[in-house]
């Protein structure tokens, strides 16, 4: 088989790949994917007890408390799972392939509406209509998420033998949770809320840590996208976060080099303060400077430990591949440093309030111009000044000028 691109089916077919042992979703078979569906439909029973799984089913008929949508859900659950040929003459929505099976609502496909209103949809289109395949892989990503807030969500990685892996960890907890009752090691827990609790998750997530078991022997190339989701509840919720191959490289970096918790510090210090920015300056490719700043101003002395310098170094070098600007302008925090110690004061106390570039070439000019202060600035110092932003880079200046200080004294 093939994978879809859509991340609710694929996740499906990489939970089938777990239950027949396939190393690649290119080695699953039309009868692998029916068998695991098989698997699923016999344990329903056991399924219907976590009330976890509510989420994935408008008005829960599968947690009975809609008698007759159950009854309904179960004989058609038996039916496609039974089924050997497709039965509508609807293409499929997801695979493409020539004939579907029902047309899904809510009941069914987390984020389909129902016939008449489905939002993800254009009208008349009667909801999602699946072919069997992608029918089968529908069901059974219920068991590739795991939960963050009570929420499902699934890493999808357009890669098919990763996205096996991806799968994996919720898989063996659901699978574990059957076998011993209870509903424990389903859901992660995060300290930050909402999305930066979801973030908070990703970031320690044993996918990017090669050394852990379960986790990627390689980045996969196009990255990964989150989807959380919930179908409980009168409105659908669906949230989704793209994280680039960087940022997962970001990520496995940080965890094998133990400043991990630094990177979490910040998400932390950002859902404390309702403060989002770490996902748009992540997203947007901007430096994380000015969020360590704005940490630290507060604190009477401000100081940045060695290992939020090399998470500052690590970030700016492979999450958003700006190595040369981070030591051109620590290289330059030295020679700041070299200056005495009214200068140095000086000098640092007007770089934190630094908005405009002006201004921040202004006190360039001054301090360089000075026969008495003697701060040499080179070319490439004055080019980063000149098309680098200016708060980032002004920061960014500053913490380490700053953390050198220290490290001198
Ligand atoms: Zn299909």
């Amino acid at each position: 088989m093939q994978l879809t691109g859509h991340p609710i089916i694929d996740i499906g077919l990489a939970v089938a790949c777990n239950i027949s042992h396939k190393k690649s979703v290119t080695e699953l078979s039309e009868k692998d994917l029916q068998t695991a569906s098989q698997w699923f439909l016999s344990e329903i029973e056991q399924l219907e007890k976590r009330h976890i799984f509510s989420s994935y089913w408008q008005n829960n008929p599968f947690m009975g408390k809609n008698i007759t949508s159950k009854t309904k859900y179960k004989r058609e659950l038996a039916l496609m799972v039974n089924s050997t040929v497709d039965s509508t003459s609807h293409a499929c929505q997801t695979c493409g392939k020539s004939k579907s099976f029902i047309p899904l609502s809510r009941t069914w496909f987390p984020l389909g509406g129902s016939a008449s209103t489905d939002p993800c949809t254009y009208p008349n289109l009667e909801g999602k209509h699946l072919c069997l395949s992608c029918c089968r892989a529908n069901v059974l990503a219920t068991m590739g998420c795991r939960f963050a807030s009570g929420k499902p969500f699934l890493i999808h990685v357009n890669d098919p033998e990763l996205i096996i892996a991806s799968a994996n960890s919720a898989f063996n907890a659901i699978k574990m949770a059957l076998t011993a009752g209870g509903e424990n090691n389903i859901s992660d827990n995060a300290v930050s809320k909402g999305h930066l609790g979801l973030f908070e998750i990703l970031t320690n997530s044993p996918l990017w840590n090669p050394l852990l078991t379960g986790g990627f022997n390689r980045i996969p190339k196009d990255g990964a996208t989150v989807i959380q989701f919930s179908n409980s509840g009168t409105a659908a919720y669906f949230y989704q976060l793209i994280l680039p191959a960087r940022i997962l490289e970001f990520f496995t970096n940080i965890n094998a080099s133990g400043i991990s918790k630094e990177f979490v510090d910040i998400i932390r210090w950002s859902s404390k303060n309702d403060n989002p920015s770490i996902l748009h300056t992540i997203e947007t490719g901007k430096s994380i400077a000015p969020l360590l700043f704005y940490k630290l101003d507060k604190s009477k002395q401000p100081t940045l430990s060695e290992k939020e310098i090399t998470l500052m170094k690590v970030y700016e070098s492979v999450a958003i591949n700006k190595q040369e600007r981070f030591e051109v302008i620590q290289g330059f925090a030295k020679r700041v440093c070299d200056m005495d110690k009214p200068h140095f004061d000086s000098f640092t106390k007007q770089l934190a309030n630094i908005k405009k570039r002006e201004t921040l070439l202004d006190l360039l000019t001054k301090f360089s111009k000075s026969s008495s202060i003697n701060l040499t600035i080179s070319n490439d110092v004055l080019k980063m000044f000149y098309i680098e932003p200016t708060t980032e880079i002004a920061k960014m200046l500053y913490l380490l000028c700053i953390a050198e200080s220290n490290k001198k004294n």
